[in-house]
């Protein structure tokens, strides 16, 4: 009854613009007959009782806007396309009512299917699973590559109701047979856009293959390029779609953009770390080898820096990850794509070394300061080629961005004669279409890890020539999804 009611109410807010609004903004609902605020809180939800008191456990008071609209259908047990950033709170909407779910019925099976394009974001699913399913009894695990097949299959063997996979792993325990998929009511395709970015959309086919027709299936994205939108009439029922905004940066960041020439970019990056005061620092480039040099320079400046790059073994990724988390690095730089998954709630600062290519990879990389609700600063380094892409972003943001310039910082300083890495700009990234190449073959490679170190340097001159691996972001495309009609690939 209430959660019919709760549905209705969630219908009628569904047609509100919420373009702008706040991520994590209190979650006020106007009654359509009464024309009154009604606070929406979780106890609308009706959870049982274990998932309610993790819940407050873990300090969530209001839905955040995704959770608000997505869970009532997931209850209901409606096919859901989710349109929303990372920091949005979208976890958290089909975790809790997967719990709910699986609360009822057999357990030991494979019931829900949770399929992340990296690690990183499978673990930080399997946390939010641990965490709000406590006391549930109700047990998750993860599968990617790098790490044992062994520890997996002994976990599958014991009994899991939760798996949250990276596709390439996930398909060689399919090929082994080492994992019953049979049971699956839930399957959750989190972070499709990047699935596709990284060319899982392959692998990610050939997995619901292996999946029983009668389910519910979820699917959550940041944008909605055609691939996607294919993959979503492939895959889900009737979905209702539920969108937050289209890419808006939080609006508890604030953001400035620092004009530079680009050979004076990682100068002016050492004099601004050297007069900001900042906690933790994602400083993002648009290539690999940009990444690891910047880090390597920073270590040598006496910083305490990882870069995230490839061809490190999953423990010492992780390793670099963890330092990051609790403190022991305070600056990691990164790309686009390695930095995804990464949920560190004390990011103060994200500085865009290179400018994103495309509005939406600018709010993925902002959406990693500011998160739940917290203040952080967005730098952007701006060439005077990159303008174009400054003024697609100002729209987004609907104001104009501060321009800052450092008195103390010389900006007159020439170019150096040779056409060095650093004094050219990035090469231009990947086109939508090309996938990116693997780094290795096997699953640890197609579970799209990428490395991370904490370099000491080597080569402080060797400014290397000839094309860099570029990596690129999703496109801006809007869009209006349809309904699919019919329900293939299930
Ligand atoms: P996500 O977008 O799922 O990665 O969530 C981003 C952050 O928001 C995570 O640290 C969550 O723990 C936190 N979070 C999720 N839902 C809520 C909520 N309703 N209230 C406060 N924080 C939340």
């Amino acid at each position: 009854m209430l959660l019919s009611l709760t549905f209705s109410l969630y219908q009628w807010y569904c047609i509100v613009d919420f373009k702008n609004e706040d991520r994590f903004q209190t979650s006020f609902i106007q009654a359509k007959s009464h024309r009154k605020k009604v606070l929406v809180n979780f106890s609308s939800f009706k959870f049982h009782p274990q998932i309610a008191a993790s819940v407050k456990a873990l300090g969530y008071h209001t839905p955040t806007p995704i959770q608000l609209r997505a869970i009532p259908p997931v209850l209901e047990g409606h096919d859901v396309m989710g349109l929303a950033q990372t920091g949005t709170g979208k976890t958290a909407a089909f975790v809790l009512p997967i719990l709910e779910r699986l609360l009822r019925g057999p357990r030991g099976k494979v019931r829900a299917l949770i399929v992340a394009p990296t690690r990183e974001l499978a673990e930080q699913i399997h946390v939010a699973i641990t965490r709000l399913g406590h006391g549930t009894h109700l047990r998750s695990c993860t599968i990617y590559g790098g790490v044992g097949l062994n520890p997996q299959i002994q976990k599958l063997r014991v009994g899991v109701d939760i798996v949250v996979a990276c596709p390439g792993r996930l398909l060689d325990h399919i090929n082994q047979m080492t994992i019953d998929l049979s049971s699956v009511e839930v399957l959750v395709l989190d972070e499709a856009d990047r699935m596709f970015d990284m060319g899982f959309l392959p692998d990610v086919r050939r997995i619901i293959k292996h999946l029983p027709a009668k389910r519910q299936n979820l699917m959550f994205s940041a944008t909605m390029a055609d691939d996607i939108r294919k993959l979503a009439h492939e895959v889900l029922h009737k979905p209702v779609t539920v969108q937050v905004g289209h890419s808006v940066p939080a609006n508890s960041v604030s953001h400035a953009l620092y004009p530079v020439e680009q050979h004076l970019k990682t100068g002016l990056l050492m004099e601004i770390l050297k007069h900001t005061d900042t906690e933790s620092i994602l400083i993002f480039t648009r290539t690999k080898h940009r990444a690891k040099r910047i880090g390597q320079q920073l270590e040598k400046a006496g910083y305490k820096a990882a870069s995230l790059q490839g061809n490190l073994s999953q423990n010492k990724r992780q390793a670099a990850l963890d330092g990051f988390r609790d403190g022991r690095y305070q600056i990691l730089v990164a790309t686009d794509i390695a930095a995804r998954g990464i949920d560190v709630s004390s990011i103060s600062h994200v500085i865009n070394y290179d400018i994103p290519d495309t509005t939406d990879a600018y709010t993925h990389r902002i959406g990693r300061t500011g998160r739940a609700a917290k203040t952080g600063d967005a730098f952007t380094f701006v060439t005077p080629e990159d303008e174009s892409l400054v003024r697609s972003i100002e729209r987004i943001l609907g104001e104009k961005i501060e321009r800052r310039t450092l008195k103390q910082f010389d900006y007159r300083k020439p170019a150096p004669a040779r056409d060095t890495e650093f004094a050219r700009r990035p090469h231009e990234p990947q086109q939508r279409r090309t996938q990116p190449k693997r780094e290795h073959t096997g699953s640890a490679a197609r579970t799209g890890a990428r490395s991370i170190s904490s370099v000491a340097p080597k080569h402080h001159h060797a400014a290397p020539r000839g094309p860099q691996a570029a990596q690129h972001s999703p496109g801006t495309r809007t869009f209006k999804p349809r309904r699919p009609k019919t329900r293939a690939g299930s």
